[in-house]
């Protein structure tokens, strides 16, 4: 408030100056001399101008802090949205990439990159559901998934793309590499220490199929390849890998 008060004072004391020069400049060259002029040139922009300028710097004091306002929010508002957009990409459960957004991402880094594609489902899931209760199923999802990552590392790129069904985007096309890791990821899960709440060792396994190096056809084509290998996986009695290009590792 100070601030705009110092402004209306001096554009009332500019404003009456140059009242005051314009009525001396108009006398001087009409060559008359009326004091009474002075004084009306002096008293009307000292009247005139504080209150519209008080009007006017207020106003444009109140435009600023809105304005001020204004950016915050959208500050705020674009930070909310990036918060729902990462939501709208993450299972909430495990926090891995749901389905849409892992395919979505796959598709994305197969085009610039080598890579292949995993599919990892947790082994006779429904009978955990059945004997120790759903409480109990999803902690080991979450036991599951977490794993899945720490083998992955952070350069990996993880979904959980069904219920007890997680995919793996492996940055390699390398088809030992792949097989290797996911032997990794199985044998991890198989040797997880999962106790329920009152210490009932829960013995977890999962079965893997993959598609060693996806870039070509589309990433349906290859989740397709890699679910049949998967099935084959199961068939073969479940707690094994099963790798596109004729590798097969059992337990
Ligand atoms: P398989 O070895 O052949 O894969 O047998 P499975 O029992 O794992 O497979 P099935 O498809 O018969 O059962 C999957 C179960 O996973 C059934 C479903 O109730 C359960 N499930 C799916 N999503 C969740 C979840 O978010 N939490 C829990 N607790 N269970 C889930
Ligand atoms: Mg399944
Ligand atoms: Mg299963």
């Amino acid at each position: 408030m100070s601030r705009i008060l110092a402004k209306v004072a001096i554009i009332a004391v500019v404003s009456t100056a140059f009242s005051l020069a314009i009525t001396g400049t108009i006398m001087t060259a009409n060559g008359i001399y009326h004091k009474i002029g002075y004084v009306i040139a002096a008293v009307c922009p000292l009247l005139i101008s504080p209150p519209i300028s008080l009007i006017v710097l207020w106003q444009s004091e109140k435009l600023k802090r809105a304005l001020e306002a204004l950016r915050l929010v959208k500050e705020e508002l674009e930070a909310t949205n990036a918060k729902l957009f990462e939501k709208s990409t993450r299972d909430s459960m495990t926090g891995m990439l749901n389905r849409e957004a892992f395919f979505n991402h796959v598709n994305h880094v197969r085009s610039r990159q080598a890579c292949s594609l995993l599919i990892i489902d947790v082994d006779h899931f429904k009978k955990i559901n059945d004997v120790h209760g759903h409480y109990v199923g999803d902690a080991a999802l979450m036991a599951i998934a977490r794993c899945i990552c720490d083998c992955m590392g952070i350069d990996g790129i993880t979904g959980r793309i069904g219920g007890e069904e997680f995919g793996v985007c492996l940055l390699t096309d390398n088809p030992s590499t792949v097989e290797a890791i996911a032997e990794d990821i199985r044998r991890e899960v198989g040797q997880l220490v999962f106790v329920t709440t009152d210490d009932t060792p829960v013995a977890l396994s999962v079965s893997i199929g993959g598609s060693a190096d996806i870039s070509s056809d589309t990433v349906a084509d290859h989740f397709q390849i890699a679910d049949r290998k998967l099935y084959e996986a199961k068939r073969h009695g479940r707690n094994c890998v099963f790798i596109h290009a004729n590798f097969r590792k059992a337990a």
